[in-house]
């Protein structure tokens, strides 16, 4: 396809951010709407998995994701009470081989063939957004409608402005209204609210570890704390199971100590660190549906397959998503062609991610 033709992104998360960066890679310069007054992303940390690491990479990022991301060597799990339950060792498993085969890193240093890095939310924006020109970045603008016609698409914004593009890539969340153009579904209450936040190394260096995810998990409860080192801090994520389906709650010490006031005497003390109310965000997931695109339009990220954070894919099969749609774009002669192919090659693998990841309470450990 030719590189000038005019396609523009809505919504500027990881998902909206990787795809305009993975475009400009294919020399095509994309437009990001953005609804917000500013590009941020809050929140702790996420870990980028092998084939999210090796995009950054092609996108000539990597410098900065090793600047930025902490390699993780080991994942520990223990029961609430702090008692170990099991720990993998990505150097050692079979994650090995796919280790050694990475030829960018240095052979010296036994942590930098480890692909899988922590990183936090915030960095991993910046690190997609920096390469972009500003000039292709439109803040402020909310998508309000969308209109398909045979040979362009036109985007009309809540602050009245009208855009025509060749394609439209919705990356515009959970609460996407694109979406709607494909499915009348509402987003799913799983029952568990999330806590993330980011404290000093030193307030965690009694029970965070180097190169390592630690996570201590109530099976009766389903409550569970995720702990990892950022850069220049730890981030911890902790979630709970509640009735209360709000979107964010506003929390007290006393109320998080009524779910995790039973946890590892160490980790509960982090709540001393914090000051109140913090918020916490109720965990919302899609079921997966049957069609993303029309010949202009397409979904891309939470906006086409929001899932449980429990297998750790949203901002991975974001990014996956990205690569996918730019090679599509440059590899067919026509728009429809591309986002035909993009979705029938993402599509599948998203869907059983989605599936498997809504089974959460099945990656609970039984004591
Ligand atoms: C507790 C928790 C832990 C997680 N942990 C992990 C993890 O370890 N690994 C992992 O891979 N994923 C994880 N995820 C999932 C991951 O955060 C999401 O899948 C990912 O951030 C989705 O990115 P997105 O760009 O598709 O959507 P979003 O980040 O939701 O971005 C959508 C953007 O679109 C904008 N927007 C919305 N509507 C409009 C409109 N009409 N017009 C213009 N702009 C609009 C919004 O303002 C927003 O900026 C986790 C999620 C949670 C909640």
């Amino acid at each position: 396809m030719k590189n000038d033709i005019k396609v523009v992104i809505i919504g500027g998360g990881i998902g909206g951010a990787a795809t305009a960066l993975a475009l400009q890679k294919k020399g095509i310069q994309a437009h990001l709407y953005e609804q917000a007054s500013a590009l941020t992303e809050i929140g702790a940390g996420i870990v980028l998995h092998s084939p999210a690491v090796d995009l950054l990479y092609k996108w000539e990022v990597g410098n900065v994701l090793e600047e930025v991301g902490i390699p993780i060597k080991t994942m520990e799990v223990y029961t609430e009470q702090g008692q170990f339950v099991s720990s993998l060792d990505l150097l050692t498993n079979g994650a090995q081989k796919e280790l050694e085969a990475t030829v960018y890193l240095d052979e010296s240093d036994s942590t930098s063939k480890l692909k899988q890095r922590f990183i936090h939310r915030a960095h991993l924006l910046d690190m997609l957004l920096s390469p972009l020109s500003s000039e292709y970045i439109h803040l402020n603008h909310k998508c309000e409608s969308i209109f398909e016609y045979e040979d362009y698409v036109e985007i009309h914004f809540t602050n009245g402005e009208i855009v025509q593009a060749d394609a439209v890539i919705a990356a515009n969340g959970i609460h996407s209204n694109t979406r709607k153009m494909f499915s009348e579904d509402e987003p799913i209450y799983s029952g568990l609210h999330a806590i993330r936040m980011v404290l000093t190394r030193e307030a965690t260096k009694h029970i965070a570890k180097e190169n390592s995810t630690v996570t201590y998990q109530d099976a009766k409860t389903h409550a569970l704390a995720l702990i990892t080192h950022v850069k220049d801090g730890t981030a911890i994520d902790t979630t709970f199971l509640t009735e209360d389906p709000s979107w964010i709650l506003e929390l007290e010490k006393e109320d998080i100590l009524s779910q995790i006031g039973h946890f590892d005497e160490g980790f509960v003390r982090l709540f001393d660190e914090i000051e109140y109310p913090i918020k916490s965000r109720a965990l919302y997931y899609r079921k997966p549906i049957d069609r993303w695109s029309t010949k202009r339009i397409t979904l891309l990220g939470d906006a086409a397959h929001a899932m449980m954070p429990s297998l750790g894919q949203g901002a991975n099969s974001a990014i996956q998503d990205a690569g996918a749609i730019a090679n599509a774009f440059s590899n067919f002669n026509t728009v429809a062609e591309a986002l035909q192919h993009y979705e029938n090659e993402r599509r599948p693998i998203t869907t059983a991610i989605q599936n498997g990841s809504s089974d959460y309470k099945k990656f609970v450990f039984v004591k």
